[in-house]
């Protein structure tokens, strides 16, 4: 911690993790906001599939990307519209990824999530590139991971399949893959509690 402002905390990690958890609850211990990067990335994506744009399709894209409202809470609410639980859908998450991988989508989202950080000063912050791009100077940086059965039994409702192949996408893809970030501490979730895993956590700030 520097300054007047609080901890800046970066979470990564592969789908099934334990990043939405385990960030709520620091936000909590903390005292900060939490902001789910994973929501803006499915908000977009929900809004190239409502406008019938396809996924991979690149520059109308990042067209949807700069010019969606995107606020993400408690709820998450995309132009006005409240698509917390739509953002959830198979649809959106077999084309999250493609999504994800437009690198003028990724160049639009990391800016409005370093406006987010720089106007609270603090915050849990998680996703798939946050130590590694995000916020490289974050307070600390966490690799979450669990085993692929443990992943998997977390995510049920998304299927094991689709699953490995959102992490493929996501791991290999030219802009910004998932990695562990230089300083980042890598958490086996498998088996943890919640508390446990928190607690480790604050222990390093
Ligand atoms: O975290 P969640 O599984 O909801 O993220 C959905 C998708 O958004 C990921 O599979 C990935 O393609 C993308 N994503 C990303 N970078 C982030 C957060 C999410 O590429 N920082």
């Amino acid at each position: 911690m520097t300054g007047e402002r609080g901890p800046i905390i970066a979470i990564d990690g592969p789908a099934g993790s334990g990043k939405s958890t385990v960030s709520r609850a620091l936000a909590e211990r903390l005292g900060v906001e939490r902001l789910d990067t994973g929501a803006m990335y499915r908000a977009v994506a929900w809004a190239v599939l409502r406008s019938g744009i396809d996924p991979g399709a690149g520059p109308p894209v990042v067209e949807v990307a700069r010019t969606l409202a995107i606020d993400v809470g408690d709820r998450v609410v995309a132009d006005g519209v409240d698509v917390t639980d739509a953002i959830r859908s198979p649809e959106v998450s077999r084309a999250v990824s493609a999504v994800a991988a437009t690198a003028g989508v990724r160049a639009e989202l990391v800016e409005r999530q370093r406006r987010w950080v720089a106007e609270r000063g603090a915050g849990v912050v998680e996703g798939r590139d946050i130590a590694s791009v995000v916020l490289p100077e974050a307070d600390v940086k966490v690799y979450l991971t669990a085993t692929p059965e443990e992943r998997a039994r977390r995510r049920h409702e998304e299927g094991a399949e689709a699953l490995a192949r959102r992490d493929a996408i996501d791991s290999t893809r030219d802009v910004s893959p998932l990695e562990v970030a230089d300083g980042a501490r890598v958490v086996d979730t498998t088996g943890r509690t919640v508390e446990d895993v928190v607690e480790e956590v604050v222990g390093w700030l």
